[in-house]
């Protein structure tokens, strides 16, 4: 059937996942194979301290279709060098990578917010100075992260807030600055009023799709009992995104190929 095939010939990107983790660093080959079948012909594997920049670097020169982005994590600030941020910037200089995970995560009450503040705060200045993309973990830190975003100004060179969780109006003030919308398995679950909203308010040309690998399983027909997440499941989450924003399918995701295409074009290079 006409419709069949023409889904069947949809690329997807995957812009955030974390193919160096621990949990699923030995199928890694196995799980670009999968994602390649299942028409995920881009991930972007997000570094999360400076330990696994060497890691994400090998998969990213190993696989084609694996493309590096670095940064330190804020749940991970103990894990700073005394030089990180010449570590990082050297890092991400020295590649066709973006800049991230990085951000604010406030949901631990005890977390150090000054310092995670300004190490996210060194994250972005580099993604300016270096002109990449950065991709953004926010977590109960919103009115933070504005405020840093008052600060200095819309982006120059775009960025994404991964795993979207914030409300519709954030979403449209975010796109003001720069910033696309990157929307995970938690799109997919049965109560998910509130990311249905904001994916319904975000503008065509400012969503993007990820999974979060190994990370946020979504609800889809027929998971995989080991739960571990992969960039394979990238088109379930797209059809359950796409049904629930009202749009069909293909529209859906051949509109988040083309953003995705658009943000990480200094990673991806000319494609
Ligand atoms: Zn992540």
């Amino acid at each position: 059937m006409a419709s069949e095939s023409s889904e069947q010939n949809l690329q997807y990107v995957d812009a955030h996942c974390h193919l160096h983790d621990h949990r699923i660093a030995k199928d890694v080959s196995g799980i670009v194979q999968r994602a390649e079948a299942a028409g995920v012909t881009r991930m972007v594997t997000c570094a999360t301290m400076e330990e696994n920049f060497a890691a994400t670097n090998s998969l990213a020169d190993q696989y084609n279709a694996v493309f590096p982005c670095y940064g330190i994590h804020p749940w991970f600030l103990d894990s700073l060098s005394p030089g990180w941020q010449q570590v990082l910037g050297d890092q991400v200089a020295a590649t066709a990578s973006g800049v991230g995970e990085t951000g604010l995560d406030f949901v631990d009450k005890n977390a150090d917010r000054d310092r995670q503040i300004e190490v996210f705060a060194g994250h972005l200045s580099l993604a300016r100075d270096l002109e990449r993309p950065i991709n953004i973990h926010i977590r109960k830190a919103w009115d933070a992260f504005i405020r840093l975003l008052k600060k200095t100004g819309p982006l120059k060179t775009p960025g994404l807030v991964h795993s979207f969780s914030g409300s519709a109006d954030l979403a449209v003030l975010l796109e003001r600055y720069n910033l696309y919308i990157s929307f995970s398995g938690s799109v997919t679950r049965p109560g998910a009023k509130k990311v249905v909203h904001a994916l319904k308010a975000v503008s065509r040309n400012r969503y993007l799709l990820e999974t979060d690998t190994p990370d946020i399983y979504p609800s889809i027909p027929a998971p995989d009992p080991h739960g571990l997440n992969e960039p394979k499941n990238l088109p379930a989450i797209a059809q359950i995104a796409a049904s629930r924003a009202g749009v069909p399918v293909p529209d859906f995701v051949r509109q988040a190929y083309a953003n995705a295409l658009k943000i990480f074009a200094p990673v991806f290079g000319q494609a």
